[in-house]
């Protein structure tokens, strides 16, 4: 039995329901001021006021106290929407985009999503493996302690397996919780152009079985947009995935309202991404239904595109998530820090539902909430220590990342 004691610490935490946090809950957290977490072979035994805790740890004997100094205390971010696992970078394609090369030039010159697959499907998994460990270190140093990765950049059965393999030694061989997302219907590969429909049938015929039978991912996303995937399509997609035994999400009305919100909250998928157009009856739906919108700010930035309509969710008490998206294309980076300031400052949310947001929302939408997105009694010791009075620090602060120590399971990590 490991035991350890961490004191004098200004607790910040939503505290878990029977649902997502949405509406007036999406801005609830507790503060316990210079209060103390008791961490049990890491999991969380008592947390709280001192006393209370003390009382607990009272005559157990401890392995090691750890006086935090008063600093802010709050649960590890939980990024619940990431393609981090890729095998080139695309920066030549953000200066053409820079520039204002328009986005048919940019494929002649061999950018786009298609060149990620290209990349992927020449990489050993080797390579692949050593770029996307490098990737997911940087997400914990700035605070991520659960991620959800998805496959989508091999978009053939072989290198999907390549890259949901490689996801899952990034599981076993960090620290991180990581969370796998089957995403074989993430763009149409070259060899299908002509047939789109023919690709889906492989995606519902073989991939998904091939996925299925090694037991490699918990979900299954697929990207209903115009040019990519119809609502149709999405749909025979996901009904096939939820037969074969996966969870559900999908990334939904980006660019244009095809209904993927509406399909999101039919199928009760446990998220919907994106939703920049999303029709208020969907979000209506979702709301009902307890999808959460898993909202993704730094894409807006990277893109320069308008923001989502978060403060509409909330209001529709849509449950709201925010993730990184970190992808080499729209949006590269690895900073829920970054993701969090976004929140606060480009589409009004306070720093409390930005907070629920970035740890127990976002652990609801990966299916992860009875063990981390909380500090409370039961779940794993995974906090964060910032440099500052109180989670505001994460906006205030900007272009830095104000989190210090990583703790997961009770361990520094980072
Ligand atoms: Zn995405």
């Amino acid at each position: 039995m490991r035991r350890v004691l961490f004191y004098d610490a200004n607790i910040f935490t939503p505290l878990m329901g029977s649902a997502p946090s949405s509406g007036k809950k999406q801005g609830e957290v507790v503060v316990y001021e210079r209060g103390a977490l008791l961490s049990e072979n890491g999991f969380i035994s008592a947390v709280g006021a001192t006393d209370d805790v003390l009382k607990k740890a009272g005559g157990l004997e401890l392995d090691l106290e750890v006086d935090l100094g008063g600093a802010c205390v709050i649960p590890g971010f939980v990024d619940p929407h990431t393609h981090i696992c890729f095998a080139e970078r695309r920066e030549r394609e953000f200066s053409m985009r820079l520039a204002g090369k328009p986005y048919l030039e940019i494929l002649k010159a061999g950018g786009g999503i298609l060149s990620s697959v290209d990349a992927v499907r020449r990489a050993t998994e080797e390579d692949l493996y050593e770029i996307t460990l490098e990737n997911v270190y940087r997400a914990l140093s700035l605070g991520t302690t659960t991620i959800e990765i998805k496959s989508g950049y091999g978009l053939d059965t072989e290198s999907e397996l390549k890259m949901l393999s490689v996801i899952g030694r990034i599981g076993r061989g960090t620290p991180l919780d990581v969370v796998a997302t089957f995403m074989g219907g993430h763009a149409v590969p070259r060899e299908y152009k002509e047939n789109p429909d023919a690709f889906v049938d492989l995606l519902v015929k073989e991939m998904i079985p091939a996925v299925a039978r090694q037991g490699i991912a918990s979900f299954c996303d697929v990207f209903c947009e115009e040019g990519v995937f119809s609502l149709e399509q999405s749909r025979r997609i996901l009904e096939a995935a939820k037969k074969a035994g996966f969870k559900l999400r999908i990334h939904a009305d980006e660019v244009n309202d095809l209904g993927g919100a509406g399909l999101a909250a039919e199928l009760k998928t446990h998220s919907a991404e994106h939703l920049l157009a999303a029709g208020i009856s969907n979000l209506k739906a979702m709301a009902e239904a307890g999808v959460i919108a898993n909202i993704l700010p730094a894409t807006a930035y990277s893109l320069k595109k308008p923001y989502a309509p978060v403060r509409k969710m909330i209001e529709l008490a849509v449950p709201v998530a925010l993730a990184t998206d970190c992808n080499p294309g729209s949006c590269f980076t690895e900073s829920m820090p970054f993701v969090f300031g976004l929140g606060v400052m480009n589409m009004d949310m306070t720093v409390e539902e930005a907070l629920v947001a970035t740890t127990l929302n976002a652990a609801w939408s990966v299916g992860m909430q009875e063990k981390v997105g909380s500090l409370e009694e039961g779940k794993q010791a995974d906090f964060l220590v910032l440099d500052g009075e109180t989670p505001a620090i994460l906006a205030y602060h900007a272009g830095v990342s104000p989190v210090v120590d990583v703790y997961k399971k009770g361990v520094l990590v980072a």
